[in-house]
Parts: C-alpha cells; structure tokens; sequence
C-alpha cells in the first residue's frame, strides 16, 4: 500500500511518499510558517503533495496521514487550538485536505503519530505494548496498547509531561505544579542546568552559563557530558530521575513495561537512561522489575512522518 505521511512541525512540515510506510519512496520539506496566517500553511502543505503525487509510485496512493500537534477529534479529523500553530483555531485538517486531492485523510496527535511510527519501523517492532516519549520542549507520549494508538476516551491520551510528580513542584505551564513537563521539558531543565553550571567553576559551561546562559542548549550539556564534566553528567541523570518516576506510575497503571524515548535530550545518551533506569526500576512494583525496558529511540525527526504514513494501515 503507497500512503503519503505528513508531519506539521512547529518549524517545519515533513512529508514522505512510502511504501506502507516500510520503505521512503520520495520525501520533501518546507516551512511551517507557524506565524503567519493558517492558509499559508495549507500552501506548503499542499506543495508537499503535489510534489510527492508526482512520483511514478504515487499513482496508486491510498491516502494520507497528518501528524498534528495539538487536540484532535479523531473522527472528524479535526485540530483544536495547536499551541505552536498559533493562527490555528478549530481547524477541518482532513476535509481541507481530502476535499482538495481527492484521498482518503487521517489526522492525529504528533506524538502518537512518533509512537507509531517506532512500532512499525523503529524500536518498537516486534513489540505490541509500549509507551513512546518525545522529549523537547513538552514531553509527549503516545500509547501504543496491542500494536494500535490507544486514544482514551475521547481521544486526549498520552498527556505523560502532565503526570504530577512533586504535588507543590515548579508552575508548569499547564498551570499545575510540578508535572513532568516542568523537570524536564526543555526550558526547565535548562533554568535549572544554568545556577548548576554557574556555581561549578571547572566544568567546560561555567563560562557560557555565566556569560550568556540563553545561548546554551540542552545539546551543549550532552555534548559536555559525553566529554566527561560531572555537572552536566549530574543534570541529565537527574532528568532522568525524574522522568523515572513517571514511568514507573505509569508502568504500574498500565502493565506497559517498554518505554521508548526520543526527541532532542534523547540524544544525551547515557546519564539520561541511567537515570531513568535507576529511578523507575526501584519504583515499579516487583512483578514489572524484570521486564522494565526504557529503549532509545531509532527514527529521529523522521519518526512522526513515518508514523503518519502509517495511520492508514
Ligand atoms: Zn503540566
């Protein structure tokens, strides 16, 4: 089956032409343009299609995919209020989309669409129970229950960087204290990575802490942890404590015991799963101890796209 994956990204829009979503045929990419009006979106993502429809396998395509991110009425296919869309309100992504190229749309949340597409070609093949995390600048998850997205009741599941873990923890920007989201989200963790570094005048980042700490990234602590420096080490196994927590609450909940996470911090590698490791595993109950897997990711940026691909399966 030939389907077209599409994923809107706050910066950029991805789309694939794949075969059934194992194979990439054909991929292209264009702007968002998150700021300007919603139409101009609609602009690239119908450039997006023309383009890849007009590859020779495409002739027989079945349909499209979107990955969006924000709420969803799955059956309607419609996006409520996408927080880094701004220009979006109440938005008919699929008809707007089916009414032009004359092919069935599907619609879902981005980070279901990241789960997705690691159970079909990424970590998660071969395995029909996982929680897949994206870690940026929210935390998402998608559940994946018996090889399919599991929605909930009126399709908002996954909502993982809001588990609370500290009743009286830091604001999130939910409005609750202390979620997950406000450890380890990407703006949290930096505002508590920079007084860190600042006050540790032998690691590699005191000095840009110090100097200039909005030009750090969560890439530089990775990249300084990898090359040794104990204070960053320290801020990413933390975050992974954290983190921790949650999957082990949520291990409890669901009897899922897999936890495949990605997006940016992901790429820190070893701390961050050592701490997670750690945490969730003296947490979980005993009967989930020993099946307790927290994998790293395999598709990178591509894993929404190829998840979107895949909605049509
Ligand atoms: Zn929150």
């Amino acid at each position: 089956m030939i389907t077209i994956g599409i994923d809107i990204g706050g910066s950029s829009i991805k789309a694939a032409l794949t075969d059934a979503g194992r194979r990439i045929l054909a991929r292209t990419l264009r702007p968002t343009m998150a700021y300007s009006e919603m139409e101009q979106t609609f602009v690239q993502i119908h450039a997006c299609i023309e383009e890849l429809l007009a590859h020779e396998e495409a002739k027989d395509v079945a349909g499209i995919g979107v990955g969006v991110p924000g709420a969803i009425d799955l059956e309607a296919g419609v996006v409520f209020y996408p927080p880094n869309l701004p220009s979006w309100g109440e938005v008919p992504v699929a008809s707007m989309i089916s009414r032009r190229w004359d092919l069935p749309v599907h619609v879902d949340n981005d980070a279901n669409c990241a789960a997705l597409g690691e159970a079909h070609f990424g970590a998660g093949r071969g395995r029909s129970h996982f929680i897949g995390l994206t870690l940026g600048t929210g935390v998402g998850a998608g559940i994946i229950s018996d090889g399919r997205i599991y929605h909930g009741q009126r399709g908002f599941a996954g909502e993982f960087g809001h588990i609370t873990i500290h009743d009286d923890g830091p604001l999130c920007n939910c409005g609750n204290h202390g979620c997950v989201e406000a450890y380890v989200g990407i703006r949290y963790l930096m505002q508590r990575a920079v007084p860190a570094l600042i006050a540790d005048e032998g690691s590699p980042l005191h000095r840009s802490a110090t100097e200039n700490p909005e030009g750090l990234t969560p890439k530089d602590i990775a990249d300084a942890a990898a090359r040794g420096d104990g204070t960053a080490q320290r801020i990413l196994r933390d975050t992974g404590e954290r983190l921790g927590v949650a999957i082990a609450s949520a291990a409890n909940l669901l009897d899922v015991t897999t936890f495949i996470v990605g997006g940016g911090i992901a790429a820190a590698g070893d701390p961050l799963f050592e701490g997670i490791r750690q945490s969730a595993s003296s947490r979980v109950l005993k009967v989930h101890r020993d099946a307790l897997h927290i994998l790293p990711a395999e598709l990178g940026n591509d894993a929404g796209m190829l998840g979107a691909a895949s909605l049509m399966l």
